[in-house]
């Protein structure tokens, strides 16, 4: 039988899990503003004798569209024929589809809780970065923020946007649609920034569905940081292939095909729980289970910015760090961490996996010789790690 301190790991998981599932179905019914669901592309009308007004009202587009779409600047323009124009056909009916795609776009965003989330992000990551740099996450603050992080940026703003979808939608609509949304684009690059400032901290402390995955983790581990019910690390070599085999697919096929095979599997749909399918369910289920053993299993083995970003934190200037001249070769810290990466970065005796800013190894060491600061990492003296390792 189950003794009580894993039931207690096995009933907080769960409640907290549908406490996500419920009040996000009940945000997303009462706060969701417009559905961010693109509208399938419609062909476009287009005939010789039109002329270019005739053109604009059969495709819906305004004046500003075709503008956008066709170059024009004076009015006499608008009454050209299309066998006047310039331009071939297919330029013009592939130029249109271009302006419908970017004001549809522009249309399915909510561009209310996607301003208020992009600030808040902001506060939330210079509030952990201030922490990481005094050596100041502590077990207790570290699950409340998590909790924050999930209650605010996912349960109350919902799924979109969120650092994965910022990378994996601008593959697939520029595979489907040709166009590049500029506002997703920017978003993007300031997540890849904050990722090169302070390793993987949008990562660690906002990513929606990071957070759900660390803090389900995390609560399968007692006061003293033991897991309760055993957990497991995972050979980085093995989840970063799989990472890497995912996004070269996810990649090829939506630029080639057209095809988004993140979509219907997307795990921060259990934000928004009315848009999961069957097997997006499925998937779910079993990341959401395997979160209380492994940690991260998304982000280490599928999500294509966890992989991008596990490159830009290569270039990171704050980093976990390891001051040798104290250090009493323990290894609490590498134990202690959730994952392979604190063994990697204290021996530097190979590639260091995503370093997810989580400030575990700070917290635990005895001597006061990990931190979270800037430069680069030094090598251990010879010899300090070879005894029991
Ligand atoms: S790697 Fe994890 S934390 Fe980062 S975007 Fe992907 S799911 Fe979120
Ligand atoms: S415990 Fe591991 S993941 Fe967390 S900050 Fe330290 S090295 Fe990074």
């Amino acid at each position: 039988m189950m003794d009580r301190s894993k039931a207690a790991v096995v009933l907080k998981a769960v409640a907290l899990v549908a406490a996500v599932i419920g009040l996000s179905m009940f945000f997303t019914r009462h706060w969701g503003g417009k559905m961010e669901k693109p509208r399938a592309p419609k062909e476009i009308v287009i005939r010789y004798d039109m002329t270019v007004n005739e053109f604009g009202r059969e495709n819906g587009l305004n004046m500003e569209m075709l503008e956008k779409a066709l170059g024009f600047k004076e009015l006499k323009d608008y009454g050209k024929k299309i066998s006047d124009l310039p331009l071939s056909e297919q330029e013009i009916v592939t130029r249109t589809k271009k302006t419908l795609a970017m004001s549809e776009e522009f249309g399915t965003k909510n561009w209310v809780k996607i301003p208020v989330k992009i600030g808040l992000w902001l506060v939330m990551m210079a509030a952990a970065f201030r922490l990481l740099r005094k050596g100041a996450v502590t077990s207790s603050r570290r699950k409340w923020l998590y909790l924050a992080s999930i209650s605010v940026f996912g349960v109350v703003l919902g799924n979109e946007p969120s650092p994965m979808n910022t990378l994996t939608d601008t593959i697939a609509l520029l595979g489907a649609k040709g166009i590049i949304f500029p506002p997703r684009m920017v978003m993007l690059l300031v997540f890849l920034a904050i990722t090169v400032l302070a390793n993987k901290l949008i990562c660690g402390w906002g990513c929606q569905f990071g957070t759900l995955q660390d803090l389900l983790f995390r609560l399968n581990r007692d006061s003293d940081g033991k897991s309760v019910i055993s957990q497991r690390k995972v050979p980085f070599a093995v989840t970063n292939t799989l990472r890497a085999a995912v996004f070269a697919l996810f990649t090829a096929l939506a630029l080639g095909w057209s095809m988004d095979i993140i979509s219907p599997v997307n795990p921060f749909k259990i934000y928004n729980p009315l848009m999961v399918t069957s097997l997006g369910a499925a998937v779910l289920a079993v990341i959401v289970f395997a979160s209380l053993f492994v940690y991260r299993p998304w982000c280490h083995a599928a999500c294509p910015f966890g992989f991008i970003g596990w490159l830009a934190e290569k270039a990171s200037v704050f980093k976990v760090r390891v001051n040798y001249t104290t250090c009493i070769a323990c290894e609490k810290c590498s134990k202690a961490c959730p994952s392979t990466a604190m063994e990697a970065i204290l021996k530097q005796d190979r590639t260091a996996p995503d370093c997810f800013s989580c400030a575990t190894c700070v917290e635990v060491c005895p001597t006061g010789s990990v931190s979270f600061s800037k430069g680069k990492r030094d090598l251990p003296p010879q010899g300090k790690f070879t005894q029991g390792s």
